[in-house]
């Protein structure tokens, strides 16, 4: 790839214990002022971020392999994506595109209809969060086909908004209590080849003879699927169950949302994690990685459904902001130029090997998986499958306190998830696999 020249240095550097006392003083502060119930999986206040590093108030210089879950992917300050937020907030910051139309929105719009899957007309709508795309693409199904039910899979996460929540899997912590969730949503199971041991094409027809039992296949509006489960557990379903599902779907006019909020803008090797399975959803979903971390999601999908809505029917105050829109433009154009799918597939094979030999020599790592810089370890009790969350939390702590920026999800919260920015140097990378690996080996005993 390109070389890349990086405003500060791209290395882990500890200056005090972590947290240090200025984060310390900050969590102090944040106590009596921020609402209990966001939580943060690091205690370490950050001041400056760039390529695959965060530096926090105290001055520490950590690993990030995190990307602030997936959004990061061309680091958290690009030159070209600073240069295009202050140009565009130095001339309009916001006019709302329901009001006073600008051309960043229907640039975005131009550039998401030639990178996702699918040759056929495409429009767009571009909203601020996963979660809007993921209601929205549930509203434009429904008005579509003239149907209710939606169909989502176990281990799914979809976001915390009403709808979202009820197509979200897990109850602790997303929905336990939140209730009553939105009616017509179905959950079915998901192919999870290290749990259910079912090839694609038996796991697909498993969900698609539930799908025709409980709901009818005449009742169902969307099936909506993460390619590759995110916070679930970063589980990569057999090869051929999302074609399965797609096809299924065709067949009985259903629409097929793939949910690619996690999975796209190169994250997995690929612009769109869809097309490692050769699949064309009807609508996709976006958010995380399109903008450099600048808030912006958006759904395209096939003309001939999303122009079923009536003008007015879709949109938002802030859905499309201008300053956004630059952002995920001047971010594109970096992907593009320095080829970050390749680079996510280097970073595959850079670190798969070492996560399977880790695999071999401790006995606590039930599964590797995953695909480009979307990578995990499922932890387990010694030669079992039994899971283990203390034991994951014990390394993504240690690994912290070594500088190691760490992220854990799963469904049983025991999967360790690496999803460092995509810009991120060998060197630092080699590193943070590094001390992973050491901890690992560490705490298993
Ligand atoms: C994060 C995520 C969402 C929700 O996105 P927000 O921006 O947090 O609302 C939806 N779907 C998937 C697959 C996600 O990973």
């Amino acid at each position: 790839m390109t070389s890349i020249d990086y405003r500060l240095p791209q290395r882990r550097d500890l200056v005090t214990a972590l947290p240090g006392p200025r984060s310390q003083a900050l969590t102090a502060r944040r106590k009596a002022a921020v609402a209990a119930g966001v939580g943060s999986s690091v205690p370490v206040y950050a001041a400056d971020a760039d390529g695959g590093v965060i530096v926090d108030v105290d001055g520490n210089s950590l690993i990030d392999l995190g990307s602030g879950i997936a959004v990061t992917s061309v680091g958290a300050s690009h030159p070209a994506v600073a240069a295009a937020v202050a140009a565009q907030a130095s001339r309009f910051a916001h006019t709302c595109f329901m009001v006073t139309p600008h051309e960043g929105y229907v640039r975005v719009a131009e550039e998401l209809a030639a990178l996702t899957p699918g040759t056929f007309d495409k429009r767009t709508v571009l909203f601020n969060s996963g979660a809007e795309a993921v209601e929205n693409a549930v509203k434009v199904a429904r008005l579509a086909t003239g149907r209710a039910a939606v169909v989502a899979f176990d281990h799914a996460y979809h976001g915390r908004t009403n709808l979202t929540m009820a197509l979200t899997a897990k109850s602790m912590p997303y929905k336990a209590h939140f209730g009553p969730f939105a009616p017509e949503i179905y959950r079915l199971p998901m192919s999870y080849p290290y749990r259910d041991g079912l090839t694609g094409e038996q796991a697909a027809a498993r969900a698609i003879s539930q799908i025709e039992v409980q709901i009818g296949a005449d009742a169902a509006a969307a099936i909506i699927i993460e390619p590759i489960q995110g916070e679930g557990g970063f589980i990569v379903p057999a090869p051929g169950f999302l074609a399965a599902l797609a096809e299924w779907a065709r067949e009985h006019g259903v629409v097929f949302i793939a949910d690619e909020v996690q999975t796209g803008f190169a994250r997995t090797g690929a612009w769109f994690a869809s097309e490692h399975e050769g699949i064309t959803p009807d609508i996709v979903t976006m958010a995380k990685g399109i903008a450099g971390g600048m808030p912006l999601s958006a759904i395209t999908g096939r003309a001939d459904l999303v122009d079923t809505v009536h003008a007015g029917g879709l949109g938002g105050t802030y859905g499309g902001n201008p300053v956004a829109c630059a952002a995920a433009l001047a971010s594109i154009e970096v992907m593009r130029e320095l080829d970050l799918p390749a680079r996510a597939r280097a970073i595959e094979a850079a670190v798969m090997p070492k996560l399977r030999e880790l695999a071999d020599a401790t006995g606590v790592i039930g599964d590797v998986r995953g695909r480009g810089a979307m990578l995990a370890m499922e932890l387990v009790r010694p030669d079992s499958d039994t899971p283990d969350p203390a034991l994951t939390k014990a390394i993504a702590a240690e690994a912290l306190s070594r500088g190691v920026v760490l992220l854990t999800c799963g469904t049983y919260g025991n999967v360790i998830r690496l999803l460092p920015p995509l810009v991120i140097g060998d060197e630092l990378l080699a590193d943070g696999i590094g001390v992973l690996a050491e901890v690992v080996r560490e705490l298993a005993g």
